[in-house]
């Protein structure tokens, strides 16, 4: 008889000792019985017969991970402080016939044979597609040189072109490319350029697939077919041999971090896969994040192909569709030219602002915003859970009108339709934008000129071409900037940027900001490098990347049962001299899915104290989110 330790793909729990008369590699899918249910776990290796009765392995498929898996998967159960069940339930196994058997040497043979098919395939004609021009082969050569290289390149530089160059290079290798984006479904214009260009070397890998699509990827990543393997963070996790690229596009993006168990984040994963494969890792933005800016080398490409007089007006009012915007949009519409009209996704808090000089409320020692909690009629900071009374007048100019009032896309698109009768006005949000489909036809429609006016999220930004679009809407600019985060500027500033690119493409354009930060803005906006040196200042001894920083979350239906447990970890946590208990206490948003909600927040200047002090003190309630960008 074998005995093998076992993890249980998605559970929290530990390791698990079972039995088999089967020799079994490690790495190999199994189910066993657990909890009275069949569960798919993962053979971690062999073991002595336990003292205990132990429960035998039911199948043994025909999936494996491999050596470089297992080592990802110990990764992130390390660095997330999550089981191993957590970690291997995000990734996909190989197929025992392809797998790399821990000797990636022997398929090289194999590779060039399908790589020279492909050139056949694709003619002479297909190198000769790509011309970069001189900065463009600087920059290739620069990011051929780094281990992990950051391209910081404006809108319209060319980054795409380079990529797809990169790309080339790696196919004539033998090897193949992992090419990340955020959310593919959403940047149907980028799948489509790489088809063009790469044919069925290209594998579109993306959660909207149909189980026939995905059965058909799968089979090209497997037989090697594809060499291009593009899709949002889950792509990072697909059975793939012969890596020789990972490229991360829109680096900066939130949606690169998991907010479910394992909370890890893929361009971070991204580099850690770069060292354990031996590849190169290239990070592309036009507002890259200053944690990327600091620890990596940059090449900047400036300016664009597209570039065109664009005209900023900055408008100080509060988040309202003033007589400003909607006669700017009027005479847009009475040109026959388009707008887009951006508002920032949803956020949870309000905060307040007075109407008349547009002071706000920061927290005294976290230099963040301060939210409002209309039932406690408090002010309330979410890191260290500072709280103030909210005030009756404005303390710079002693105004009564202080607001906190906000604006959806819903209600935009209503107030707009209602001034404008004669406009065609559309809602371009997660709301209404649920399928590519649906995506698609909404691109279609304003491209074909049917759309005169677009309404909408972050969702305006992501990387759509609009060729006729001469004014630029912004609003709730102060809104971000204010948001009790501690990389507020950084996503407001790059929203500003991404958004106002997608305007004045062809012709002149005019992007009309509503802010009373102006200064802030228009220093700032041609030159994100000065805001990254400025903003390593304020966040030098707080914030990352100088700080490492670990929330953890307490939820249950019992209020005071969550509360018990955070204190019991907190009491524990403050024995750790070499990290920093910043706050603890009750969440943003205090009650999700019936359930209550603390937290604690951890700074420290190495995950590793972080990870040492929590995993001696962690309850069983306790959900850690290592390097956290949710703080509600
Ligand atoms: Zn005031
Ligand atoms: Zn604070």
């Amino acid at each position: 008889m074998n005995y093998y330790t076992l993890s249980i793909i998605g559970s929290p729990l530990g390791e698990f000792s079972y039995h088999s008369s089967k020799t079994i590699s490690i790495g190999t899918r199994v189910t066993v019985e657990f909890n009275k249910n069949v569960k798919d776990s993962v053979v971690l290796s062999s073991c002595e017969k336990p003292t205990f009765d132990t429960n035998p392995i039911l199948e043994v498929s025909d999936s494996i991970y491999s050596a470089k898996q297992m080592a990802l998967a110990k990764f992130i159960a390390t660095y997330y402080v999550c089981s191993l069940g957590d970690a291997f339930s995000v990734m996909m196994a190989f197929m025992h016939s392809y797998a790399e058997h821990g000797n990636e040497g022997l398929e090289c043979g194999n590779e060039t044979e399908e790589s020279s098919s492909f050139h056949a395939l694709h003619g002479n004609s297909y190198e000769s597609k790509i011309e970069l021009s001189l900065k463009q082969t600087e920059a290739l050569e620069f990011l051929k040189e780094k281990k992990v290289g950051l391209l910081f390149g404006d809108t319209g530089s060319g980054k795409t072109e380079i990529y797809m160059k990169y790309f080339e290079q790696i196919i004539s290798q033998g090897k193949r490319s992992i090419f990340l984006m955020p959310e593919i479904s959403l940047t149907p214009q980028m799948g489509q350029r790489l088809e063009e260009h790469f044919g069925e070397a290209v594998v579109m890998w993306h959660s909207k697939l149909t189980p026939k699509q995905k059965r058909v990827a799968l089979e090209k990543i497997h037989s090697g077919e594809a060499k291009i393997i593009a899709g949002p963070r889950s792509a990072l996790f697909l059975p793939i041999n012969d890596l020789g690229l990972i490229v991360v596009d829109e680096e900066h993006d939130d949606s690169y971090k998991s907010s479910s168990r394992p909370r890890y984040n893929a361009r971070d994963i991204a580099i850690y896969m770069g060292k354990l494969y031996d590849v190169n890792v290239v990070l592309g933005s036009a507002t890259p994040s200053l944690t990327s800016y600091v620890k990596f080398h940059h090449i900047r490409l400036k300016g664009g192909h597209f570039s065109s007089n664009k005209k900023f007006v900055y408008e100080p009012s509060i988040e309202t569709l003033s007589p400003l915007i909607i006669s700017s949009l009027e005479k847009t519409l009475q040109a026959k030219e388009q707008s887009i009209v951006f508002l920032p996704t949803r956020a949870n808090f309000k905060y307040l602002i007075c109407q008349d000089c547009g002071h706000t409320y920061e927290c005294a020692f976290c230099s963040v915003g301060l939210s409002i909690h209309t039932k406690s009629r408090a002010m309330k900071c979410h890191y260290c859970n500072f709280t103030q009374a909210i005030p009756q007048i404005c303390s710079e100019c002693q105004s009564p009108k202080l607001t906190s009032a906000r604006l959806g896309t819903a209600e935009a698109v209503k107030n707009i339709s209602e001034e404008l009768v004669n406009a065609k006005v559309e809602q371009f949000d997660r709301d209404v934008i649920t399928t590519s489909a649906k995506l698609k036809k909404a691109l279609k429609r304003f491209n074909d000129k049917e759309t005169d006016i677009l309404v909408g999220t972050q969702m305006l930004s992501k990387g759509h071409d609009y060729h006729g679009v001469t004014l630029a809407v912004v609003m709730g600019m102060d809104n971000m900037l204010n948001m009790g985060d501690y990389r507020a500027r950084e996503k407001a500033l790059s929203a500003l940027i991404q958004v106002s690119g997608r305007s004045g493409r062809k012709q002149d354009a005019l992007v009309l900001v509503q802010s009373f930060n102006e200064p802030f803005f228009s220093a700032y906006l041609e030159k994100y490098e000065e805001f990254l040196e400025s903003e390593k200042e304020y966040r030098e001894g707080l914030y990352p990347p100088y700080k490492k920083l670990c929330r953890i979350l307490f939820a249950h239906k019992n209020g005071a049962k969550a509360q018990e447990e955070m204190r019991k970890m907190q009491d524990s946590l403050m024995a750790f001299s070499d990290i920093e208990v910043v706050g603890a206490g009750k969440c943003g948003i205090e009650r999700v899915a019936n359930k209550y909600r603390f937290e604690i927040l951890l700074r420290s200047d190495k995950s590793t104290d972080l990870i040492k002090a929590i995993n001696a003190t962690k309850v069983s309630l306790a959900e850690i989110d290592m390097d956290p960008i949710e703080f509600s």
